[in-house]
């Protein structure tokens, strides 16, 4: 009989599961739409489902690992995912009761994305690294000495939420103002494009594409349309104080860019590079940056990583 564990992802929109093998080799994964309606109440029975769908004869689920899109407490304590519907409760209890007692780990799917490029992907052999993710929002997960940094709530790594524009009256999906990712994610992008369209009679292409987005922002940025690229110089500025603050706290030795907007490529971490240099306190400014390679699959892999690890743990 194998011994296998599964990693799950969980977002807005889809369910990511892979299943592993001790070692943490990928054997086969799947996706499944969230259905986030009625505060979320099915997404663990859909996810167990797929589980048990899988198990066959000659295998045997030794754990769980699970990543969500909020904090989770060192104790699988869920404090709340607004994308899922979700209000405070104990996921691992919860989804442990629901899998038959199988042991279930979860984490926050940022940090959970950082492991796992860590075991497996652009940070291997890079104990001291954060993965940067930039979409929608923008977060961060913090390896430290091998180890995940995750803080008293599980809300280590939010650097979205720094407080770095105050200048922005927009409100953050936090609820606060000041947010970093009000400038440096894609919305903010688009939203700061739009502003100066709406605010200036600038020439440029963006004028000539209907509900454009940041990946529109960031092409024609590097074909060198004036109103584009100051549009990505400003959000790459903040994002570059983000690191640089990052940087002064936990000093990583490398700084890895995740996420949908990480598709921008080598233009996106040059020009972050540069300007993370310019404000980096001179002893943390010794720091690489890269791509991380393992794409939308590194949740999967870390939550593999998570599970694989506790219960190595509670063999010794
Ligand atoms: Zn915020």
């Amino acid at each position: 009989m194998e011994r296998i564990v599964f990693g799950v992802d969980v977002g807005g929109t889809t369910i990511k599961a892979g299943c592993f093998t001790m070692e943490g080799r990928l054997l086969e994964k799947w996706t499944i739409p969230t259905r986030t309606q009625e505060e979320g109440r099915d997404i663990l029975p859909d996810i167990s489902g797929l589980i048990h769908g899988k198990i066959s004869g000659n295998t045997v689920l030794a754990g769980v690992g699970i990543g969500v899109p909020g904090p989770v407490t060192e104790a699988g304590l869920v404090l709340g995912c607004v994308n899922l519907g979700w209000d405070t409760f104990h996921l691992e209890k919860k989804f442990s009761n629901m899998l038959g007692g199988v042991p279930v780990k979860a984490g926050n799917d940022a940090s959970l994305a950082a492991l796992g490029e860590y075991v497996m992907g652009a940070g291997r052999g890079c104990p001291d690294m954060v993965l940067v993710t930039l979409g929608t929002g923008v977060g961060s997960g913090i390896i430290i000495d091998g180890h995940l940094v995750t803080g008293y709530n599980g809300a280590a790594g939010e650097i979205g939420h720094m407080p770095l524009v105050p200048e922005c009256e927009d409100t953050c999906t936090c609820g606060k103002k000041g947010c970093l990712e009000l400038a440096a994610s894609a919305s903010g992008i688009v939203r700061q494009a739009n502003r100066l369209l709406a605010g200036t009679d600038t020439d440029s292409q963006l004028r000539g594409i209907k509900s454009f987005t940041a990946k529109d922002v960031f092409e024609l940025a590097k074909k060198g349309d004036f109103l584009s690229l100051s549009v990505i110089e400003r959000a790459m500025d903040y994002l570059a104080s983000g690191l640089a603050c990052t940087a002064s706290v936990v000093n990583p030795g490398l700084f890895l860019i995740g996420g949908g907007m990480s598709g921008a490529g080598m233009f996106l971490v040059d020009m972050l590079e540069e300007k993370f240099r310019e404000k980096a306190f001179t002893p943390c400014g010794d720091v690489k940056f890269g791509i991380a390679s393992l794409g939308p699959d590194a949740g999967i892999y870390g939550a593999a990583a998570q599970i694989i690890q506790s219960l190595r743990n509670e063999r010794l």
